[in-house]
Formats: structure tokens, C-alpha cells, sequence
């Protein structure tokens, strides 16, 4: 998560854009391309639970660190209980929240220094969050890509790096922390890295952001692990052929943050530890999509670890502390994607390339 409410810069007008532009498809003739399949007249009804298998392999993809707590921390740690294994991408360190920061610091224009510096104290925050999940058994990878800047590489810089506008960089700035400090930011070579790293973890769950999130870096995210998932399915990531073969399509669970609103009593002011014990369900204006939405029941000890895991996001705790509140619920819902979604992602972005471009 990150910031709150989204910005409203020419990202987000961009991302109206698209969003209305998927949404025509929801009415699109059988066959056509779309995310979207029929709605059910009661799509409430249409909310079983979610079922975690022996031995899965979950892939968590978030945008921002604390939204892999926020959307699958009762998941992640059921995955473990049976026996699985988890890893958490991050896309950006949340390098980019200039509310935040300009708080923090008291200075009206922050340095890029110190923009760095939040982004590192709020990987420390998910690393903690994640140890006290399962004890160190959790696999957290950073990418450090521009917090604020994901949408931006969807759209404007595929091949062409962009700069943060907050950090000033246009490669990661986390030497020791991300996967490749070189890696440039541009559209092409994030797609890569989420492929290759797709291709190595073999997941039979990919959690990401909907791509329907009305926030620019969480709407980017899930269109990017949509990419990535069907870049292995294809064959065409640089991952060792070994890891790249006989890949099975994984379920695809989509976790809503930023939606209007959404979550209920996300600016209640009223936290009540009596709440945690409510459900908590998708909004019902959000677009259902086949194979329908599911939830996962978390038991009183996943609930009481993902309160104690939230608490740990200190600097996120400090400007948005009833918005994290309300997703520590007893349910947390997911859309559940087809593959009809990835060959959506692929027919549907104007790219200037098919496949990941390869490194030089
Ligand atoms: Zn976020």
C-alpha cells in the first residue's frame, strides 16, 4: 500500500483510461478477449473457501512493502502449515511516499537520501514482518524498481529507463539488498526478472495485486505478474531451461488494497479488536471475474500473527493506521483469475515487444 489514496497525476487519469477500456470487455461477445467473464446475478453467493493443498508453492507478488502482509498473510503462513514453501517478491521498496517522508523529516522537499533511507527502513519493516510470520522461513526478494513509477513503465518507458522522481535513480539504489542493483528501470527488464524468478519458484499459487486496483503501482504489479506468469507458460524467460520446462498454470489469487470505499471501516477511527473477528468480502461494484472470488477462514492464531505482523510496519503505522486495521479480518478474499486473464494481458498492452527483450 502506498500512499492511501492514489495520486491523482496523469498515471491515474491514464489508468481510468485503461480501466474503462477493460471494462468494455465485460459485455464483449463470447470468445472475445477479455479479463472478464459473465457476472453472476449474486455474485455474493459465489464466494467459497479457499482450499490449500499439501506441499503448494506460493509466489506472493507485491508492490509495496507491508502489501504482502496486508493481502496474504493468513495465506502464507497456511502454505506453511501444510507443508509449503513461500517466497515474496517486492517490486519497489516504497521508496517513493513523499507524505510520508516530507513528515518525517520535516523538510518541504525531502533529499533523494532520504527517500532511499524510508525505502530501507521499510524493507527492515517487511523482513521483520515476515520472520515473525515463520521464523525465517519465508524466501523475500526485493527488485527496487520506482515506488510511484510501475505504471509509468507499462506505458511510457518499456525500453527506455525511467527516473524516480523521488529517489533520482533509474536503477535500483539498494546494492546489497535487490536481485541486480544494475538492472535498469524500464518495462522490458522488470518483465524479465518477475519471468525468471517465476520460472525458478515453479509456483502452483501466484498471489498479486488486481489488476483492477484503482492504484497506479498495484493495477502495473498485477498486469506485470500476468506478463511474467505467461512468459513461463510460453517458454520464453531467461530462466535455466530446466526451471522453465513443463510449467503448469498455477491459481492466480488477485488481492484488492486500493478500491473506493474499500475496505469497510478503513477511516473508521474506531478500531475495535472485536472487529478483527468480522469477514471481510470484495467490494461488490468490483467486476466479477471467472472463476469467481474465494476466501480464506483464517484461524484465531493466523489472525492474532497477521495483527502482530501489521504492527511491524511502523512507518506505515504512523500515517495510515486504521486503512492497515481493516484488512486484519478473519477472512481475506482474493479474486481468483483464469488463464483467460493472462492471454489478456498479453492482447490487450500495446507493447513494442511480444516476449521479454533479452540482456545485453
Ligand atoms: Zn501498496
Amino acid at each position: 500500500m502506498l500512499p492511501s489514496r492514489p495520486p491523482r497525476t496523469r498515471g491515474r487519469r491514464a489508468l481510468a483510461l485503461w480501466c474503462a477500456a477493460l471494462s468494455l470487455l465485460v459485455a464483449a461477445p463470447a470468445g472475445a478477449v477479455s479479463l472478464f467473464h459473465s457476472a453472476p446475478k449474486h455474485p455474493e453467493r459465489a464466494n467459497p473457501q479457499l482450499v490449500i493443498g499439501e506441499n503448494e508453492r506460493l509466489l506472493v507478488i507485491a508492490p509495496h512493502p507491508d502489501d504482502e502482509t496486508i493481502g496474504a498473510a493468513g495465506l502464507i503462513q497456511r502454505v506453511l502449515e501444510q507443508n509449503g514453501t513461500v517466497r515474496v517478491v517486492l517490486m519497489t521498496a516504497g521508496d517513493g511516499y513523499v507524505e510520508a517522508v516530507t513528515r518525517e523529516t520535516h523538510q518541504p522537499k525531502p533529499r533523494p537520501a532520504d527517500y532511499i533511507a524510508f525505502g530501507e527502513r521499510r524493507m527492515k519493516e517487511s523482513r521483520a514482518a515476515m520472520r515473525l510470520l515463520d521464523h525465517g522461513r519465508i524466501h523475500m526478494q526485493l527488485l527496487g524498481f520506482p515506488d510511484g513509477g510501475l505504471d509509468g513503465l507499462l506505458r511510457a518507458h518499456w525500453l527506455q529507463p525511467e527516473r524516480s522522481k523521488t529517489t533520482d535513480a533509474s536503477d535500483p539504489p539498494y546494492d546489497s539488498e535487490v536481485i541486480d542493483p544494475n538492472v535498469p528501470y524500464d518495462g522490458a527488464d522488470l518483465r524479465r526478472e518477475l519471468g525468471t524468478i517465476i520460472a525458478e519458484t515453479r509456483p502452483t499459487i501466484v498471489v498479486l495485486p488486481d489488476p483492477l486496483d484503482q492504484h497506479p503501482d498495484h493495477h502495473a504489479t498485477g498486469v506485470f505478474g500476468l506478463l511474467a506468469i505467461g512468459d513461463w507458460l510460453n517458454g520464453t524467460t531467461s530462466a535455466e531451461p530446466k526451471q522453465a520446462s513443463n510449467p503448469v498454470m498455477p491459481r492466480i489469487l488477485a488481492y484488492l488494497v486500493h478500491w473506493p470505499d474499500w475496505p469497510p471501516d478503513a477511516e473508521s477511527k474506531t478500531f475495535s479488536k472485536q472487529d478483527e473477528h468480522r469477514t471481510l468480502a470484495l467490494p461488490h461494484d468490483l467486476p466479477h471475474r471467472a472463476p469467481g472470488h474465494v476466501a480464506l477462514r483464517l484461524t484465531d492464531h493466523e489472525l492474532e500473527k497477521k495483527h502482530a505482523a501489521m504492527a511491524l510496519y511502523a512507518s506505515q503505522q504512523a500515517v495510515m493506521p486504521d486503512m492497515l486495521a481493516a484488512f486484519v479480518r478473519r477472512t481475506e478474499p482474493f479474486s481468483q483469475l483464469g488463464p483467460g486473464a493472462v492471454h489478456a494481458a498479453h492482447q490487450l498492452i500495446p507493447l513494442p515487444t511480444p516476449t521479454a527483450s533479452p540482456r545485453p
